[in-house]
């Protein structure tokens, strides 16, 4: 039951209960006159002292001779002269009292004649009286449900963001200077016949600052900013993300000229017709709505519709055509420059020690998106806090990359000896494979401390940002991957489930090299399994096998024999190099963690 209804509910008895409780006071009220018990009455009868006596249904009223009043009650049935009988009044007394028999009367009679038939009814009542009041509220929101709930962002709000606080990007901030002239001063392109795109998409992975570009346009073109999530279209009922559109358009044009933004865009936008089930439809509507209206406004409207996906792959074509989505920019990950940068500007409000160089922490964060460069700095933040530590330091910092990367220290996960020594082998088994192996990178540092899934890690940092990646980079990496492993099977004789997930992703990238980037000797160059998604009950089935049995074969094969050369790899230098293993293992056990210098040293 919702809360409002228990609210209510508890509210309903309370007025009833006063209400009783009023009743009864109300017949206590005035002068009452005293009352008595029937053995008393009786006794009274023989002594002659009783005038009259009255009776109303089950009470009686006697009068004294005295002139005193009292009240008695009586058992209901059963007549007050048998009564008294039974008391031992005799006859003759009896007949000296006046006896009179009234109608039952007064409030609290009528009540106690009433209440048990009209209480059923007031319950009842009161209970249709809230169902109906539950009704009409649900009612009320199916009624809210057609119109969008996008938020709007006044222009000018107190957290407006401009282009400065986006760091990098820099052909994204260009393509998007042209939007913000358009919006400031749309008449001089008009004028000149100029047609401005209606919408824009921005493509990039997650955390690489789509949505906080999107803000920065409305921003530094100081227009209105209508911020709406593709997940919101979606609702339970079919229709209502086409009127949301609908609602949303209709909104934007009253308040043109403004922005409306549909963040994550591919949960209304992914292909149509891809996917079973019921949710389809509902999203097959919303999108043709979405492409209805971008045709429906004329092109100068004023309105802009910014798009933000990391998945274009998966996007209806449709959206794409001209005179809708037609431009679209991509957001790459940020660069060495770029992570300098947006430590800068999430710097800015951190007072940061002298030792802190941010040009090393980009060069120690390849990989990191924006939102991971601003988590960093944050959580380096918090943990200066926690400390009482009135700067942000260095050793803080390289903690917080850690910490982004591989999730919170748990030092509550205690291994015991053996444990740490598997661990320890584990780990010196990726960083040797990794050290003797030439195309892998480069060992930054060795941890038997659990973070995160992990009980140890090994940080391997590239010596510039990369973009490709070669067939002898990869070969490498699988032998790194499998070095825990080897390095497990060979000292201890035994396997502990600690190398699963290496083993897992050596597998994938195994594959990928097989069917995605034609790295086999043996197979033709071309793809294996179509990458197309479908979506069945809620879970996406990817690629759908385009190859005859025969290949399938194939490629298990060219999988499995990448795998055993990884092996074999990693076999082969760890056997060679124990010397340097247990050397690196016994540092690992006395310190838990080794630093890149160190264990180049012990290398040496
Ligand atoms: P996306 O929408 O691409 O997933 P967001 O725009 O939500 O990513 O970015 C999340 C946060 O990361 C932003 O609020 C910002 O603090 C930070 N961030 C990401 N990219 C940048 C950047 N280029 N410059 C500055 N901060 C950034
Ligand atoms: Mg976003
Ligand atoms: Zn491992």
């Amino acid at each position: 039951m919702p809360k409002y209804v228990v609210r209510n509910l508890i509210l309903f008895f309370v007025v009833l209960v006063g209400l009783g409780v009023l009743f009864s006071t109300a017949s206590l009220t005035g002068d009452k006159p005293k009352e008595i018990d029937l053995s008393t009455l009786a006794a009274q009868i023989g002594r002659d002292e009783v005038k009259s006596i009255e009776i109303r249904g089950n009470e009686l009223r006697i009068a004294l001779k005295d002139g005193t009043a009292q009240e008695a009650v009586k058992e209901s049935g059963d007549s007050l002269v048998s009564a008294l009988r039974d008391f031992g009044v005799e006859p003759e007394k009896l007949q000296a009292v006046e006896l009179a028999v009234k109608e039952p009367g007064g409030f609290s009679y009528w009540m106690s004649v009433l209440l048990p038939i009209i209480l059923p009814f007031l319950l009842i009542g009161g209970f249709i009286y809230l169902m109906m009041r539950n009704v009409q509220g649900q009612n009320m929101r199916a009624m809210m449900f057609g119109q969008s709930s996008a938020r709007e962002v006044p222009k000018d709000g107190k957290n407006r963001v401009t282009f400065k606080d986006v760091a990098g990007v820099k052909e994204a901030k260009e393509e998007l200077t042209e939007v913000v002239d358009f919006l400031r001063n749309p008449k001089k392109f008009s004028a000149l016949g100029a047609k401005i795109p209606k919408g824009v998409l921005l493509m990039g992975s997650p955390g690489t600052g789509k949505t906080l570009l999107a803000r920065a346009v409305a921003g530094e073109a100081n227009v209105p900013f209508l911020h709406i999530s593709g997940s919101e279209f979606v609702e339970m009922f079919v229709g209502v993300g086409a009127s949301r559109v609908r609602d949303l358009f209709a909104k934007a044009k009253k308040t043109a000229p403004c922005i409306i933004f549909i963040d994550e865009i591919d949960a209304v936008g992914r292909q149509r017709g891809a996917g079973l089930g019921g949710s389809h439809d509902e999203r097959e509507q919303t999108l043709n709505q979405i492409l209805t209206e971008m045709d429906g406004f004329e092109p100068n409207a004023g309105v802009i519709v910014l798009a933000a996906t990391n998945r274009p792959d998966v996007l209806d074509p449709a959206l794409l055509r001209p005179g809708r989505f037609d431009r679209r920019v991509v957001i790459d990950p940020p660069d060495l420059n770029d992570r300098e940068e947006i430590l800068k500007i999430h710097a800015k409000k951190k007072p940061l020690a002298a030792d802190v160089n941010l040009r090393k922490l980009a060069e120690r964060t390849p990989g990191f998106s924006g939102a991971d460069l601003a988590n960093l700095m944050n959580e380096a933040a918090i943990l200066a806090a926690r400390k009482d530590k009135t700067e942000v330091t260095e050793a803080m910092l390289l903690d917080s990359v850690e910490k982004v990367m591989l999730g919170p220290e748990r030092k509550s996960y205690v291994m015991n000896d053996h444990e740490k020594k598997v661990t320890a082998y584990h780990e010196a088994g990726h960083a040797l494979v990794a050290h003797f192996s030439k195309h892998a990178d480069p060992v930054h540092k060795i941890s038997i401390i659990s973070r995160g899934f992990a009980a140890g890690y090994t940080i391997k940092l590239p010596t510039e940002d990369k973009r490709m990646h070669t067939k002898s980079e990869f070969i490498d990496d699988i032998a790194v991957m499998l070095g825990g492993y080897v390095a497990e099977k060979d000292i201890f004789n035994e396997l502990t489930t600690g190398a699963s997930s290496d083993l897992r992703k050596a597998t994938s990238l195994a594959k990928d090299m097989i069917t995605r980037f034609g790295m086999s000797d043996v197979l033709p160059p071309r793809t294996y399994g179509e990458h197309e998604e479908m979506i069945f009950l809620g879970k996406e089935i990817h690629s759908q096998r385009d190859y005859s049995e025969k290949v399938a074969q194939q490629i298990d094969e060219e999988v499995a024999a990448l795998i055993q050369n990884g092996k074999a790899q990693a076999e082969k230098i760890i056997r060679e190099q124990r010397a340097k293993m247990d050397k690196v293992v016994e540092v690992l056990l006395k310190n838990e963690t080794i630093e890149k210098e160190e264990f180049a040293a012990l290398m040496a």
